[in-house]
């Protein structure tokens, strides 16, 4: 290839890093300015060069050039950079990037399929340019973060989600397919906005919505074959649990909003019983908000407890509580409520508010999963600090416009009494002379661990116990550190490592229930997971 097309191919470009040997070799003379820097130079000058832009959206926007123009450059910087730029390639400044994706698009970075390409999925896949794809991350677009239907503008999450596959859980580039599935949308602002870049009309719905998933997924097995995972992100839950029980026991599937969410929270209530004392089936959990991710989370508690105890999964359900928006799940609403809902249905009189339901259940422990800010009150919190010493309070909902309450009301209102984590990160807050640092209990946690077990055993299913397992790796990776400052996970920092402790974990309990394919097994699973993990080094061309 010439010189002037290896500096625009963000596979090989190294900009100024070129080496004199390199600049003869491919045709690089004159084509650079004199200068050779290094890679950790050039890292240097462009985090410089983002810390300059105060407006996030910028930031961001620097990044995806970034990624356009050099990628290795781009993974080294949000591999060693990762507590500061995971809040700009993902929530919550990702979802302003969706909101805005109209307006910013430059260069697809991953594939539509919109209803215009019915019939025709399979050609469509063959028109990306990387032939062996071992991640696929999908969305529809229709619940985007907490901020709704935001049709094909949406592709901003399988970029970033796929981006953080690579920076945190070491799965190549290469191998990562972001796809949006585009059948329209029903965000009015949308449809009559002249420079949206979707189809133009209302979502199809019922058979024609399922259609056209059935042909993706067939497409997609058939064109990579039956060890493609392919993980479902920010469907409305009206679908979302309808795909999952679909495709779960013929295709390599994961839902991050149900399952994803599910692995990292229980996580979190694992680790925080260092804190609290006692084990999971002494808990109350209430939750605000009864849909993926709230009856995700609620199921994989429930069978973590039948795990760890002899009680029945139908027992260990009766500690779980949940609120939508109708108020408390009671077993007299049962008839009308949707399927998911059902097993959540237990004896209780109706109650309407968040703040009632806190006095009538005690819980132990608040969970946030409605997608609605501000909905945890100063009496919400100051009712869950006079039922418990500590109480667990988690404000799921991202971005941080939706979370339920921040860090510092949760410290201030339970005058710091409160284990907080929430969806979207937190700065810091000081509490009378204490500095309180909360978790971010986020699905990045696990996913990229999890799917790069998957992918390195080759497993062809995806099961309840390899989610518990990721789970019990995430906690035991919490430190007494961590604990002294309030915080019930582990910091970003430490991800890469962290992720090939869930990889192998997750490959554990995938050859232990006979769903890897790749054999012989290998004997020391971290090791294997690291020596798996991509590395953003430039290579030397010669
Ligand atoms: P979802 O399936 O649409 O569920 C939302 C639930 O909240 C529904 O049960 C809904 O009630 C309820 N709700 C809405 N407004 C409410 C209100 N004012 N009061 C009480 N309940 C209300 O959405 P989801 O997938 O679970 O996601 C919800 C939120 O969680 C989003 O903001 C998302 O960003 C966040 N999330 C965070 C993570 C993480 O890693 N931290 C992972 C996944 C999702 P109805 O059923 O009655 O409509
Ligand atoms: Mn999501």
């Amino acid at each position: 290839a010439s010189g002037y097309s290896l500096l625009r191919d963000p596979h090989y470009n190294k900009g100024l890093a070129f080496t004199e040997a390199e600049r003869d070799a491919h045709y690089l003379r004159g084509l650079l300015p004199p200068t050779v820097s290094s890679q950790q130079l050039q890292e240097k000058k462009v985090m410089h060069n983002l810390r300059q832009y105060q407006v996030p959206l910028q930031r961001y926007m620097a990044m995806m050039d970034l990624q356009e123009r050099n990628e290795r450059l781009f993974y080294k910087l949000l591999i060693d950079n990762v507590e500061e730029l995971l809040p700009v390639v993902y929530t919550p400044t990702v979802g302003e990037a969706c909101q805005k994706y109209g307006g910013i698009f430059r260069r697809p970075q991953g594939l539509f399929i919109s209803l215009k390409e019915k019939g025709k999925i399979l050609e469509v896949l063959k028109n990306w340019p990387e032939k062996s794809i071992q991640v696929i991350v999908v969305t529809d677009g229709e619940r985007i973060l907490g901020l709704g239907d935001l049709g094909c503008q949406g592709m901003g999450i399988p970029v970033g989600k796929l981006s953080l596959y690579t920076a945190l859980g070491g799965v190549r580039p290469s191998v990562c397919l972001p796809i949006t599935i585009d059948v329209g949308t029903n965000n009015q602002k949308l449809l009559d906005d002249e420079f949206y870049i979707g189809l133009k009309q209302k979502r199809a719905t019922g058979q024609e919505y399922a259609e056209l998933l059935e042909e993706f997924m067939s497409a997609v097995k058939q064109n990579y074959g039956e060890k493609v995972l392919i993980q479902f992100e920010d469907f409305a839950n009206h679908n979302a649990f309808e795909l999952l029980a679909k495709y779960r026991t013929t295709h390599l599937v994961f839902n991050d909003d149900i399952q994803g969410t599910a692995s990292v929270v229980l996580a979190g209530l694992i680790a925080s019983l260092k804190l609290l004392g006692g084990t999971l089936a002494d808990h109350t959990f209430l939750f605000l908000g009864a849909g993926e991710a709230g009856t995700g989370i609620a199921e994989l508690i429930a069978l973590e407890i039948t795990r760890k105890t002899s009680v029945p999964l139908e027992e260990a359900r009766k500690k779980i509580w949940l609120v939508d928006s109708k108020g408390l799940i009671v077993s007299s609403r049962v008839e009308s409520l949707q399927h998911f809902k059902k097993p959540w249905a237990h004896d209780h009189e109706p109650v309407k508010e968040l703040i009632d339901a806190v006095k009538a259940i005690k819980p132990t422990v608040l969970i946030g999963t409605s997608g609605v800010g501000k909905t945890f009150t100063k009496e919400v919190v100051e009712a869950m600090a006079s039922l418990n010493p500590k109480p667990l309070i988690m404000a799921l909902s991202n971005p941080t416009s939706q979370a339920e309450c921040t860090a510092e009301e949760a410290y201030t209102w339970s005058k710091g009494h409160a284990i907080f984590a929430s969806g979207s990160p937190f700065d810091p807050v000081e509490f009378e002379g204490r500095t309180f640092v909360s978790g971010q209990a986020n699905n990045a946690y696990v996913f990229p661990g999890f799917g790069l077990g998957i992918i390195m055993s080759g497993t062809i299913r995806v099961h309840d116990d390899m989610l518990l397992a990721a789970s019990e790796a995430l906690a035991s990776e919490v430190t007494e550190d961590d604990y002294l400052k309030g915080r019930i996970y582990p910091p970003f920092t430490n991800i890469r490592k962290i992720s090939a402790h869930i990889a192998a974990e997750v490959a554990a309990k995938a050859y232990e229930l006979g769903l890897a394919t790749r054999l012989p097994r290998p004997s020391d699973l971290v090791k294997y997971a690291e020596s798996c993990m991509y590395t953003p080094l430039y290579r030397s061309y010669r």
